[in-house]
C-alpha cells in the first residue's frame, strides 16, 4: 500500500505528465529492475546519447558549412582575370562599411594582381541565388543548421 503522502505526491507529478506517461515511466522502472540497470544508468545513458546526437549535428553542420564554401568558391570567375570570386556581405557590422546601401560584394581572390571588386544591394543568398540554384539550397541549409545549434 502506499501512504497518503506519496499517493498525493505522486498525483501531482501525474498531473504535469500525464497519466499514460506515468503508466509507460512504470512500465520502463520494472524492466530496468529486471536488467539490473538502475534509474541513473537512464539518465547516464540519455545524457550519452543527447552528446552522440549533438556532435552527429556538429559533424553535419561542419560537412554543409565546407561544401557551402567551396560551391560558392566556385561559382563566378572574375571577368577581368579569370581567377575565382569571393562574395562577402559588406554594411553588416561596424568591420564592414562601404556605404551607399550596398550589402553584398564579389571580390576576386586575386586582390594583389587583379583586385576585381563589384558591389550590390542584394544580399549574399540573393546574390548567390542568382548564379547557382544548387548553391542557394546549399546555402539554405546551412543556415538552417546553424541555426540548430
Ligand atoms: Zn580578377
Amino acid at each position: 500500500m502506499i501512504s497518503d503522502n506519496k499517493a498525493k505526491k505522486l498525483d501531482e507529478i501525474s498531473v504535469a505528465f500525464g497519466f499514460r506517461n506515468m503508466q509507460t515511466c512504470a512500465q520502463i522502472i520494472a524492466v530496468l529492475g529486471k536488467e539490473s540497470l538502475k534509474p541513473s544508468d537512464l539518465t547516464s545513458w540519455m545524457e550519452k546519447k543527447i552528446t552522440d546526437i549533438k556532435s552527429v549535428l556538429t559533424e553535419k553542420n561542419i560537412e554543409i558549412t565546407k561544401q557551402l564554401r567551396e560551391i560558392k568558391f566556385h561559382s563566378r570567375k572574375c571577368p577581368d582575370c579569370g581567377e575565382n570570386l569571393n562574395i562577402t556581405p559588406v554594411n553588416s557590422s561596424k568591420r564592414d562599411q562601404v556605404g551607399e546601401g550596398y550589402r553584398s560584394a564579389w571580390q576576386c581572390v586575386d586582390m594583389i594582381n587583379c583586385g576585381y571588386e563589384e558591389y550590390s544591394t542584394k544580399i549574399v543568398e540573393e546574390e548567390i541565388s542568382n548564379h547557382s540554384a544548387e548553391l542557394a539550397q546549399l546555402y539554405k541549409r546551412a543556415r538552417n543548421a546553424n541555426k540548430r545549434r
